[in-house]
């Protein structure tokens, strides 16, 4: 059905669908005279305007607000969904989290003086920063 109404324009006259490249209606409406847009080009049009406003990401070093998703455990595996958690929850809040961000997220969980802060900011940087192979974190981090 879709097929058959691609490259169909429709009079403005008597609202029937012809050809694109038809120069003539049946009901005798000229085209050559008005070239009318195709329907398939008119959808694009429409298509295009209903694309929300392109905005910019901030980008965020030292959130303000508290983290967004609880650090439940240290271990590589749970610290790895958390940042993506975090990076997900930024950028569905138009923000990009940079490594300093997430690393200043952890402080709520564990003081910067414990050893379990400096063990989770190691693992994240790893994460983040030290397998190249591992996906787009990098990607992700930057702007
Ligand atoms: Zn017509």
């Amino acid at each position: 059905m879709q097929e058959k109404r691609q490259g169909k324009k429709q009079c403005p006259d008597c609202k029937e669908l012809v050809g694109a490249r038809s120069l003539k209606c049946k009901c005798g409406f000229p085209f050559w005279k008005y070239p009318v847009v195709s329907q398939q080009k008119q959808r694009e049009e429409e298509k295009k305007r209903e694309l929300p406003p392109i905005t910019g990401r901030i980008t965020i070093s030292y959130p303000a607000g508290k983290c967004p998703i609880k650090l439940e455990e240290l271990d590589e595996p749970t610290i790895r969904e958390w940042i993506y958690r975090v990076l997900d929850y930024g950028i569905y809040n138009n923000r990009n989290y940079t490594i300093d961000a997430i690393i200043y997220f952890v402080r709520e969980f564990y003081p910067t003086y414990t050893s379990e802060f400096q063990d989770a900011k190691r693992t994240i940087i790893g994460i983040l920063c030290g397998q190249q192979d591992e996906g787009n974190s990098r990607e992700m981090l930057e702007v």
